[in-house]
């Protein structure tokens, strides 16, 4: 890596010095944004290797170029470990991200024109799960089910009524900014009822439920879950789709040759490392220590007469509305904590009558926080720091106080990865 490192800043200062700005800046802040987090030195060396120089059309055993002993390697120990960590039958790891993971799983199992039922994008539901801007939203027929209005469970009457009437293909369930967690066997039996397809979108938490921190919902007769592999499960940028038996061959097809061309082994690789990481006993007291850090945060917030979406949190997210909180949109709360380096981001909450540039609240979580080893204690000094930032968001000298003592608090805790 060093010598790597050495010709790169030799052959191209230009980059070379962005790269190390970016570390500088990754070191020097607390970073809150739930879907980041700080990745282990072993992912970045092979992502940084010679696997990015192969190309491994089809998959182990089946490819379309020669040479592939150590490509079929690592791919098979990736799969392997996938089905082990999340107890489930199949696994394809090739997805070059989260948005290709659930293309190919649309494309894969249903015909243009299905119709999926999923979450409302502002009660939590990703851009990938049929947002009008999105060609799957204008490939499939998206029907929206809602979050309760005070403790954000899911209304699973009106939901099988809706089930009922719209007979889905697929019932869809996952999101990207909820923070409750979720009733599986509720969604399984609505979806027994209407022959449809379950899928789980795990791309924030398949971390927390690969530590068994979460709920699995394999464990609950769930047909297909995807998640990506950077987010809480602290790995390259990426996706997989993980299933049952009789969706595998369908699925496999769909990524590749329906989706995709070659993947990106480098990518899979690292994958094989994360899953490694996952199976044992530090991450599991990782992905536990995320949920405990959150609940920490939401209880300090809270108790400093802020106001969360559904009142609190079950997984690694938080919901702050900013407008009730404190009178500010969600674009000016983020500025506000950039100012003091505490990084969120701007976040529309359920129903929200702000447009998304300008919603009304932000998104917080704890899965890079946590990877550099800060705990309860240090996520209620972050609230006090947090709160008294947005209290008084043009106080200049006041933000400049925080940002030094958030910049010295953050020295203590070394970024895994960076030296
Ligand atoms: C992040 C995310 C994705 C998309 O992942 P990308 O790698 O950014 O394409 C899909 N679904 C959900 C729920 C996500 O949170």
């Amino acid at each position: 890596m060093d010598s790597h490192l050495a010709a790169l800043e030799a052959n191209d200062p230009d980059v070379f010095a962005a790269l190390k700005g970016e570390e500088a800046r990754q070191k020097a802040g607390i970073e809150l944004i739930p879907s980041e987090n700080y990745t282990y030195p072993e992912v970045l060396a092979a992502l940084g290797s010679v696997f990015t120089n192969k190309y491994s059309e089809g998959y182990p055993g089946r490819r379309y170029y020669g040479g592939q002993t150590y490509t079929d390697t690592i791919e098979n120990l990736a799969r392997d470990r996938a089905k082990e960590v999340f107890r489930c039958e199949h696994a394809n790891v090739q997805p070059l991200s989260g948005s290709a993971m659930n293309q190919a799983v649309y494309l894969g199992l249903l015909e243009p024109g299905d119709t999926i039922l999923a979450m409302d994008l502002s009660h939590g539901g990703h851009l990938t799960h049929g947002a009008p801007v999105s060609h799957m939203g204008k490939l499939f027929n998206f029907v929206r089910y809602v979050t309760g209005p005070v403790d954000g469970s899911i209304d699973f009457d009106a939901l099988r009524a809706s089930a009922l009437e719209h007979k889905p293909k697929m019932i869809l369930c996952g999101y990207t900014s909820y923070p409750r967690d979720i009733d599986y066997a509720a969604f399984k039996a609505v979806a027994d009822e209407v022959g449809a397809i379950t899928m789980t979108d795990a791309s924030h938490f398949g971390g927390l439920v690969a530590g068994n921190a979460m709920a699995n919902p394999f464990d609950h007769g769930f047909d297909v879950v995807t998640t990506t592999t950077h987010k809480s499960l602290r790995g390259p940028r990426g996706g997989m789709v993980l299933s049952r038996k009789p969706f595998a061959g369908k699925i496999d097809k769909s990524v590749f040759p329906g989706l995709q061309g070659g993947p990106h082994m480098n990518a899979v690789a690292a994958i094989a490392i994360t899953l490694g990481k996952a199976q044992t006993e530090s991450f599991r007291q990782y992905a536990r220590d995320v949920l405990t850090n959150a609940k920490a945060l939401a209880n300090a917030l809270l108790g400093a007469q802020a106001s969360l979406v559904t009142g609190g949190t079950d997984n690694h997210i938080l919901v702050l509305d900013t407008v009730k909180s404190f009178g500010l949109d969600g674009r000016k709360a983020e500025e506000t904590l950039d100012a003091v380096s505490i990084t969120t981001n701007k976040q529309i909450i359920p129903d929200d009558p702000n447009p998304p540039l300008r919603p009304s609240g932000i998104r917080v979580g704890t899965p890079a926080a946590t990877a550099r080893g800060m705990t309860a204690d240090d996520m209620e000094r972050l609230a006090v720091w947090m709160v008294r930032a947005l209290q008084a968001p043009d106080d200049a000298s006041r933000l400049a106080e925080i940002d030094a003592e958030v910049r010295a608090f953050c020295e203590q805790f070394p970024v895994p990865g960076i030296d």
